[in-house]
Protein backbone atom coordinates (compact mmCIF):
# COMPACT_ATOMS: atom_id res chain seq x y z
CA UNK A 1 0.00 0.00 0.00
CA UNK A 2 1.50 3.52 -0.87
CA UNK A 3 1.09 6.09 1.69
CA UNK A 4 -1.19 7.97 -0.83
CA UNK A 5 -4.13 5.77 -0.88
CA UNK A 6 -7.02 7.57 0.48
CA UNK A 7 -8.39 6.69 3.54
CA UNK A 8 -11.45 5.55 2.19
CA UNK A 9 -9.92 3.00 0.14
CA UNK A 10 -7.51 1.63 2.77
CA UNK A 11 -9.50 -1.49 4.24
CA UNK A 12 -11.10 -2.53 0.80
CA UNK A 13 -10.80 -6.02 -0.18
CA UNK A 14 -11.18 -6.66 -3.72
CA UNK A 15 -12.73 -9.51 -5.75
CA UNK A 16 -10.57 -12.39 -6.25
CA UNK A 17 -10.49 -13.89 -9.85
CA UNK A 18 -9.98 -17.30 -10.44
CA UNK A 19 -6.58 -18.66 -10.67
CA UNK A 20 -4.69 -18.87 -13.79
CA UNK A 21 -0.84 -20.51 -12.90
CA UNK A 22 1.25 -21.01 -16.00
CA UNK A 23 3.44 -23.12 -14.50
CA UNK A 24 2.02 -26.32 -16.09
CA UNK A 25 -0.59 -26.75 -18.72
CA UNK A 26 -3.98 -27.48 -17.07
CA UNK A 27 -7.38 -28.31 -17.47
CA UNK A 28 -9.08 -25.43 -16.52
CA UNK A 29 -12.58 -25.64 -14.33
CA UNK A 30 -12.54 -22.76 -12.23
CA UNK A 31 -13.72 -19.86 -13.88
CA UNK A 32 -16.80 -20.96 -15.51
CA UNK A 33 -15.57 -20.20 -19.51
CA UNK A 34 -17.01 -22.19 -22.38
CA UNK A 35 -14.43 -24.79 -23.20
CA UNK A 36 -15.77 -23.78 -26.65
CA UNK A 37 -13.90 -21.26 -29.01
CA UNK A 38 -16.05 -18.09 -30.09
CA UNK A 39 -18.17 -18.41 -32.81
CA UNK A 40 -16.67 -18.21 -36.49
CA UNK A 41 -18.82 -15.32 -37.21
CA UNK A 42 -17.55 -13.41 -33.84
CA UNK A 43 -14.24 -13.79 -34.96
CA UNK A 44 -14.92 -12.89 -38.57
CA UNK A 45 -16.66 -9.55 -37.99
CA UNK A 46 -14.08 -9.01 -35.31
CA UNK A 47 -11.35 -9.14 -37.66
CA UNK A 48 -13.25 -6.38 -39.74
CA UNK A 49 -13.53 -3.95 -36.79
CA UNK A 50 -9.24 -4.28 -36.24
CA UNK A 51 -8.84 -2.22 -39.16
CA UNK A 52 -10.86 0.54 -37.84
CA UNK A 53 -9.05 0.94 -34.43
CA UNK A 54 -8.22 4.25 -35.20
CA UNK A 55 -11.66 5.50 -34.32
CA UNK A 56 -13.63 5.52 -31.14
CA UNK A 57 -16.63 2.96 -31.04
CA UNK A 58 -19.87 4.03 -31.60
CA UNK A 59 -20.83 5.08 -27.37
CA UNK A 60 -24.64 4.24 -28.26
CA UNK A 61 -23.54 0.59 -29.14
CA UNK A 62 -26.44 1.16 -31.22
CA UNK A 63 -26.80 -2.05 -33.97
CA UNK A 64 -25.60 -4.62 -30.80
CA UNK A 65 -28.30 -2.94 -28.45
CA UNK A 66 -31.02 -3.38 -31.29
CA UNK A 67 -29.80 -7.07 -31.95
CA UNK A 68 -30.12 -7.45 -28.08
CA UNK A 69 -33.47 -6.06 -27.90
CA UNK A 70 -34.79 -8.29 -30.47
CA UNK A 71 -32.93 -11.30 -29.01
CA UNK A 72 -35.20 -10.26 -25.99
CA UNK A 73 -38.25 -9.16 -27.26
CA UNK A 74 -37.98 -5.78 -26.02
CA UNK A 75 -37.41 -2.00 -26.88
CA UNK A 76 -33.45 -0.54 -27.54
CA UNK A 77 -34.43 1.78 -24.66
CA UNK A 78 -34.90 -1.30 -22.48
CA UNK A 79 -31.18 -2.46 -22.49
CA UNK A 80 -27.95 -1.05 -21.75
CA UNK A 81 -25.15 -2.80 -23.10
CA UNK A 82 -21.56 -3.00 -20.56
CA UNK A 83 -17.92 -4.25 -20.19
CA UNK A 84 -19.15 -7.78 -18.98
CA UNK A 85 -21.79 -8.17 -16.88
CA UNK A 86 -19.79 -7.38 -13.94
CA UNK A 87 -19.69 -3.35 -15.79
CA UNK A 88 -23.67 -3.62 -15.22
CA UNK A 89 -23.67 -4.98 -11.50
CA UNK A 90 -21.53 -2.09 -10.80
CA UNK A 91 -23.66 0.52 -12.50
CA UNK A 92 -26.21 -0.38 -10.14
CA UNK A 93 -25.05 -0.30 -6.93
CA UNK A 94 -23.54 3.20 -8.47
CA UNK A 95 -26.98 4.55 -9.44
CA UNK A 96 -29.46 3.14 -6.97
CA UNK A 97 -28.03 2.24 -3.95
CA UNK A 98 -26.71 4.48 -0.82
CA UNK A 99 -27.05 5.17 2.67
CA UNK A 100 -30.36 5.10 3.00
CA UNK A 101 -31.09 2.51 0.36
CA UNK A 102 -29.33 -0.34 1.62
CA UNK A 103 -28.14 -3.61 -0.70
CA UNK A 104 -28.96 -7.50 -0.01
CA UNK A 105 -27.53 -10.66 -0.90
CA UNK A 106 -27.68 -13.65 0.09
CA UNK A 107 -24.81 -14.64 1.97
CA UNK A 108 -23.54 -17.98 -0.17
CA UNK A 109 -23.53 -15.91 -3.89
CA UNK A 110 -21.63 -14.37 -6.40
CA UNK A 111 -18.53 -12.52 -4.39
CA UNK A 112 -18.19 -9.08 -6.00
CA UNK A 113 -21.63 -7.90 -4.61
CA UNK A 114 -19.73 -7.26 -0.95
CA UNK A 115 -16.54 -5.74 -3.29
CA UNK A 116 -19.09 -3.40 -5.08
CA UNK A 117 -20.95 -2.51 -2.07
CA UNK A 118 -17.66 -1.37 -0.68
CA UNK A 119 -15.69 0.39 -2.91
CA UNK A 120 -19.26 2.49 -3.38
CA UNK A 121 -19.70 2.98 0.26
CA UNK A 122 -22.93 1.06 0.23
CA UNK A 123 -24.24 -0.57 3.16
CA UNK A 124 -24.96 -4.00 3.03
CA UNK A 125 -26.45 -6.93 4.66
CA UNK A 126 -26.39 -10.83 3.84
CA UNK A 127 -28.92 -12.73 4.15
CA UNK A 128 -28.27 -16.75 5.03
CA UNK A 129 -29.13 -19.47 2.49
CA UNK A 130 -30.98 -22.31 4.20
CA UNK A 131 -28.34 -25.02 5.36
CA UNK A 132 -29.49 -26.70 1.65
CA UNK A 133 -28.15 -24.18 0.30
CA UNK A 134 -31.77 -22.59 -1.34
CA UNK A 135 -32.86 -19.27 -0.55
CA UNK A 136 -35.91 -18.16 2.13
CA UNK A 137 -38.21 -16.08 -0.37
CA UNK A 138 -39.57 -14.74 2.88
CA UNK A 139 -36.63 -13.43 3.58
CA UNK A 140 -36.79 -10.80 0.77
CA UNK A 141 -40.13 -9.88 1.03
CA UNK A 142 -41.12 -6.58 1.80
CA UNK A 143 -37.61 -5.75 3.16
CA UNK A 144 -37.15 -2.38 2.00
CA UNK A 145 -33.89 -2.84 0.28
CA UNK A 146 -32.44 -3.02 -2.84
CA UNK A 147 -32.00 -6.89 -3.72
CA UNK A 148 -29.32 -8.36 -5.54
CA UNK A 149 -30.11 -12.16 -6.88
CA UNK A 150 -28.18 -14.18 -9.21
CA UNK A 151 -30.18 -16.86 -10.08
CA UNK A 152 -29.30 -19.41 -10.58
CA UNK A 153 -26.73 -18.90 -8.32
CA UNK A 154 -23.22 -19.20 -8.19
CA UNK A 155 -21.27 -21.16 -6.94
CA UNK A 156 -24.20 -23.14 -5.65
CA UNK A 157 -26.29 -23.27 -9.47
CA UNK A 158 -29.18 -23.36 -7.91
CA UNK A 159 -32.14 -21.15 -9.21
CA UNK A 160 -35.52 -20.04 -8.04
CA UNK A 161 -38.98 -19.52 -9.82
CA UNK A 162 -40.01 -16.95 -11.63
CA UNK A 163 -43.06 -17.15 -9.13
CA UNK A 164 -40.72 -16.37 -6.14
CA UNK A 165 -39.18 -13.62 -8.23
CA UNK A 166 -42.33 -12.16 -9.08
CA UNK A 167 -43.53 -12.30 -4.96
CA UNK A 168 -39.79 -10.55 -4.26
CA UNK A 169 -40.68 -7.87 -6.75
CA UNK A 170 -43.93 -7.24 -5.66
CA UNK A 171 -43.46 -7.05 -2.00
CA UNK A 172 -40.61 -4.33 -2.47
CA UNK A 173 -42.13 -1.68 -5.30
CA UNK A 174 -40.18 1.04 -3.74
CA UNK A 175 -36.66 -0.62 -4.26
CA UNK A 176 -34.65 -2.82 -7.08
CA UNK A 177 -34.40 -5.86 -7.49
CA UNK A 178 -31.47 -7.33 -9.54
CA UNK A 179 -31.70 -10.71 -10.83
CA UNK A 180 -28.42 -11.73 -12.50
CA UNK A 181 -28.88 -14.39 -14.96
CA UNK A 182 -24.88 -14.94 -15.92
CA UNK A 183 -25.79 -18.47 -16.03
CA UNK A 184 -29.27 -18.77 -17.19
CA UNK A 185 -28.73 -20.34 -20.78
CA UNK A 186 -27.91 -23.58 -19.32
CA UNK A 187 -31.46 -24.35 -17.87
CA UNK A 188 -32.71 -21.64 -16.49
CA UNK A 189 -35.78 -19.15 -17.11
CA UNK A 190 -34.89 -15.84 -17.52
CA UNK A 191 -37.32 -13.38 -15.59
CA UNK A 192 -36.56 -10.59 -18.97
CA UNK A 193 -40.12 -11.22 -20.06
CA UNK A 194 -41.30 -9.19 -16.23
CA UNK A 195 -39.91 -6.44 -16.89
CA UNK A 196 -43.59 -5.20 -18.62
CA UNK A 197 -44.92 -5.92 -15.42
CA UNK A 198 -42.31 -4.37 -12.67
CA UNK A 199 -40.32 -1.03 -13.38
CA UNK A 200 -38.30 -2.27 -10.35
CA UNK A 201 -36.73 -5.11 -12.05
CA UNK A 202 -33.18 -5.00 -13.55
CA UNK A 203 -32.35 -8.38 -15.53
CA UNK A 204 -28.46 -8.81 -16.35
CA UNK A 205 -27.05 -11.18 -18.78
CA UNK A 206 -23.49 -11.97 -20.32
CA UNK A 207 -21.73 -12.94 -23.37
CA UNK A 208 -18.59 -14.71 -21.15
CA UNK A 209 -21.07 -18.18 -20.63
CA UNK A 210 -23.25 -19.83 -22.85
CA UNK A 211 -21.80 -17.44 -25.76
CA UNK A 212 -17.85 -18.35 -25.37
CA UNK A 213 -16.49 -14.62 -25.29
CA UNK A 214 -15.02 -14.13 -21.65
CA UNK A 215 -12.35 -12.52 -23.22
CA UNK A 216 -14.18 -9.98 -25.24
CA UNK A 217 -15.89 -8.77 -21.85
CA UNK A 218 -19.63 -8.20 -22.88
CA UNK A 219 -22.77 -8.18 -20.88
CA UNK A 220 -25.78 -6.32 -21.21
CA UNK A 221 -29.08 -4.63 -18.41
CA UNK A 222 -32.71 -5.20 -19.43
CA UNK A 223 -34.82 -3.01 -17.50
CA UNK A 224 -37.78 -0.48 -17.96
CA UNK A 225 -36.67 2.52 -19.84
CA UNK A 226 -36.11 4.84 -17.08
CA UNK A 227 -33.74 2.20 -14.89
CA UNK A 228 -31.90 2.12 -18.49
CA UNK A 229 -31.44 5.94 -18.43
CA UNK A 230 -30.09 6.10 -14.95
CA UNK A 231 -27.87 3.38 -15.91
CA UNK A 232 -27.03 4.94 -19.00
CA UNK A 233 -26.36 8.23 -16.58
CA UNK A 234 -23.34 6.33 -14.61
CA UNK A 235 -21.82 4.92 -18.11
CA UNK A 236 -21.14 8.30 -19.48
CA UNK A 237 -20.04 9.55 -15.60
CA UNK A 238 -17.60 6.80 -15.93
CA UNK A 239 -16.86 5.08 -19.40
CA UNK A 240 -18.86 6.31 -22.30
CA UNK A 241 -16.87 3.92 -24.44
CA UNK A 242 -17.04 1.30 -22.51
CA UNK A 243 -17.38 -1.24 -25.24
CA UNK A 244 -14.48 -1.65 -27.92
CA UNK A 245 -14.96 -1.72 -31.44
CA UNK A 246 -13.94 -5.14 -31.79
CA UNK A 247 -16.13 -6.54 -28.99
CA UNK A 248 -19.04 -4.77 -30.50
CA UNK A 249 -18.37 -6.58 -33.62
CA UNK A 250 -17.70 -10.01 -31.85
CA UNK A 251 -21.16 -9.64 -29.91
CA UNK A 252 -22.75 -8.68 -33.29
CA UNK A 253 -21.36 -11.82 -34.90
CA UNK A 254 -22.15 -14.16 -32.01
CA UNK A 255 -25.56 -13.08 -32.19
CA UNK A 256 -26.06 -14.22 -35.88
CA UNK A 257 -25.28 -17.98 -34.60
CA UNK A 258 -27.97 -18.56 -32.51
CA UNK A 259 -27.90 -22.28 -33.55
CA UNK A 260 -24.03 -22.52 -32.55
CA UNK A 261 -24.73 -20.96 -28.77
CA UNK A 262 -27.61 -23.47 -28.55
CA UNK A 263 -25.77 -26.16 -29.56
CA UNK A 264 -22.91 -25.84 -27.44
CA UNK A 265 -25.54 -24.74 -23.93
CA UNK A 266 -26.95 -28.11 -25.17
CA UNK A 267 -23.77 -30.17 -24.62
CA UNK A 268 -22.58 -28.92 -21.31
CA UNK A 269 -26.07 -29.52 -20.03
CA UNK A 270 -25.08 -33.15 -21.52
CA UNK A 271 -21.40 -32.82 -19.70
CA UNK A 272 -23.47 -31.41 -16.49
CA UNK A 273 -25.78 -34.79 -16.04
CA UNK A 274 -22.87 -36.94 -17.34
CA UNK A 275 -20.81 -35.33 -14.58
CA UNK A 276 -22.61 -35.84 -11.42
CA UNK A 277 -23.57 -39.12 -12.07
CA UNK A 278 -19.93 -40.23 -12.15
CA UNK A 279 -19.66 -38.02 -9.08
CA UNK A 280 -22.41 -39.50 -6.99
CA UNK A 281 -21.56 -42.85 -7.94
CA UNK A 282 -17.92 -41.49 -6.39
CA UNK A 283 -19.07 -40.99 -3.35
CA UNK A 284 -19.89 -37.05 -3.64
CA UNK A 285 -22.94 -35.07 -3.10
CA UNK A 286 -23.93 -32.46 -5.80
CA UNK A 287 -26.30 -29.20 -5.70
CA UNK A 288 -29.03 -28.99 -7.98
CA UNK A 289 -27.13 -27.30 -10.80
CA UNK A 290 -28.82 -25.14 -13.54
CA UNK A 291 -25.21 -23.79 -14.17
CA UNK A 292 -22.26 -24.58 -16.66
CA UNK A 293 -20.94 -25.52 -13.42
CA UNK A 294 -21.39 -28.10 -10.37
CA UNK A 295 -21.13 -27.67 -6.48
CA UNK A 296 -19.82 -30.67 -4.88
CA UNK A 297 -18.87 -32.43 -1.60
CA UNK A 298 -16.95 -35.83 -0.71
CA UNK A 299 -17.86 -38.00 2.38
CA UNK A 300 -14.13 -38.56 3.10
CA UNK A 301 -11.91 -36.46 1.76
CA UNK A 302 -12.21 -32.31 2.21
CA UNK A 303 -12.69 -29.73 -0.21
CA UNK A 304 -9.36 -28.15 0.56
CA UNK A 305 -7.35 -31.28 -0.13
CA UNK A 306 -9.38 -32.49 -3.01
CA UNK A 307 -8.72 -28.63 -4.66
CA UNK A 308 -5.05 -29.03 -3.88
CA UNK A 309 -4.69 -32.78 -5.33
CA UNK A 310 -6.13 -31.93 -8.57
CA UNK A 311 -4.18 -29.40 -8.63
CA UNK A 312 -1.17 -30.98 -8.41
CA UNK A 313 -2.23 -33.53 -11.12
CA UNK A 314 -3.07 -30.81 -13.26
CA UNK A 315 -7.14 -30.08 -12.71
CA UNK A 316 -7.62 -26.47 -11.56
CA UNK A 317 -11.17 -26.51 -10.03
CA UNK A 318 -12.77 -23.37 -7.63
CA UNK A 319 -12.23 -23.82 -3.82
CA UNK A 320 -13.50 -20.86 -1.86
CA UNK A 321 -11.42 -20.93 1.83
CA UNK A 322 -15.15 -19.87 3.02
CA UNK A 323 -17.02 -21.22 6.55
CA UNK A 324 -20.08 -22.56 5.17
CA UNK A 325 -19.09 -23.57 2.18
CA UNK A 326 -14.97 -24.97 2.80
CA UNK A 327 -16.12 -28.71 2.25
CA UNK A 328 -17.08 -27.94 -1.60
CA UNK A 329 -15.67 -27.07 -4.84
CA UNK A 330 -17.06 -25.76 -7.49
CA UNK A 331 -16.12 -27.40 -10.82
CA UNK A 332 -17.16 -25.90 -14.60
CA UNK A 333 -18.37 -28.24 -16.69
CA UNK A 334 -16.08 -28.48 -19.96
CA UNK A 335 -15.99 -30.66 -22.88
CA UNK A 336 -16.56 -34.33 -22.51
CA UNK A 337 -12.65 -35.21 -22.28
CA UNK A 338 -11.84 -32.81 -19.86
CA UNK A 339 -14.76 -34.13 -17.70
CA UNK A 340 -13.18 -37.20 -18.34
CA UNK A 341 -9.80 -36.64 -17.11
CA UNK A 342 -11.77 -34.78 -13.75
CA UNK A 343 -13.30 -38.30 -12.92
CA UNK A 344 -9.58 -40.52 -13.55
CA UNK A 345 -8.06 -37.61 -11.61
CA UNK A 346 -10.33 -37.93 -8.58
CA UNK A 347 -10.27 -41.62 -8.72
CA UNK A 348 -6.86 -41.60 -8.59
CA UNK A 349 -7.04 -38.95 -5.45
CA UNK A 350 -9.65 -41.09 -4.04
CA UNK A 351 -7.77 -44.37 -4.37
CA UNK A 352 -4.33 -43.13 -3.52
CA UNK A 353 -5.91 -42.09 0.39
N1 LIG B 1 -22.49 -12.75 -12.18
C1 LIG B 1 -22.09 -13.94 -11.75
C2 LIG B 1 -22.98 -14.71 -10.83
C3 LIG B 1 -20.85 -14.46 -12.15
O1 LIG B 1 -20.41 -15.63 -11.68
C4 LIG B 1 -20.05 -13.70 -13.03
C5 LIG B 1 -18.74 -14.26 -13.54
N2 LIG B 1 -17.67 -14.17 -12.71
C6 LIG B 1 -20.51 -12.46 -13.43
C7 LIG B 1 -21.75 -12.01 -13.01
C8 LIG B 1 -19.70 -11.53 -14.29
O2 LIG B 1 -19.43 -12.04 -15.53
P1 LIG B 1 -18.91 -11.11 -16.71
O3 LIG B 1 -18.44 -9.82 -16.14
O4 LIG B 1 -17.84 -11.89 -17.36
O5 LIG B 1 -20.11 -10.89 -17.58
Amino acid sequence: MSRFLSERRKDLVPYTPGEQPKDMKYVKLNTNESPFPPSSKALKETKKAVGKLNLYPDPECKALTQKIAEMCGVDTSEVLVTNGSDEILNFAFIAFCDDKTKAVFPDITYGFYPVFADINNVPYEEIPLKDDFTINIDDYCGINKNIFIANPNAPTGIQISLADIEKILKTNPENIVVIDEAYVDFGGESAIPLIKKYNNLLVTQTFSKSRSMAGARLGFGVACSELISDLNTVKYSTNPYNINSMTMSAGMGVLSDNKYTRNNCKKIIENREFTVRKLEVLGFSCTESFANFVFVKHKSISGKELYLRLKEKGVLVRHFDKERITDYNRITIGDRKQMEFLIAKIKEILEEK
